[in-house]
């Protein structure tokens, strides 16, 4: 796992407590040394990054051969956009989660928490941080198993 300590980019990016984050399967932070527990957390959000990466990269393929076979190509700006999955499929879990807190009438002017603490790829990671054992013996995709769970 590549970190990038006292990052420059983290600096810019993060904001409020939020020290250290996981860029496009690079970890970077703000800080001159990490915890274990802050190691596997963000290791844990690496590993599906890359899950996310190949599965982004599968459907690119699979909508490719279906456009080939109707004569046609699917463009290759969506190619350019395959490493955004993991960022996209975050954002609308963390979108859908937020307005189901206004709506539902909890977590009064902490939605962003809520939503944040209610992602899929969150509850993993938070779930298994203080388990040194987890991420070698990880399963392949293991947060979609979150989904649904608040
Ligand atoms: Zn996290």
């Amino acid at each position: 796992m590549l970190i990038c300590y006292r990052s420059k980019l983290a600096e810019r990016l993060l904001f409020g407590n939020f020290r250290t984050m996981m860029f496009f399967g690079i970890v970077i932070t703000k800080n001159a040394v990490l915890s274990a527990t802050t190691k596997r957390h963000e290791g844990t959000h690496v590993r599906q990054y890359v899950e996310c990466l190949l599965a982004g990269l599968a459907l690119f393929v699979l909508a490719e051969g279906a456009a080939i076979l109707c004569g046609s190509h699917v463009s290759p700006w969506w190619l350019a956009a395959v490493p955004l999955t993991y960022y996209a499929m975050y954002g609308a879990e963390w979108a859908v989660s937020y307005l189901y807190h206004i709506f539902r009438g909890d977590a009064r002017g902490k939605w962003n928490d809520a939503a944040y603490h209610a992602s899929a790829f969150e509850m993993e990671a938070y779930a298994h941080e203080n388990d040194p054992d987890y991420l070698p013996r990880r399963r392949w995709y293991a947060f979609v198993k979150y989904y649904g769970k608040l």
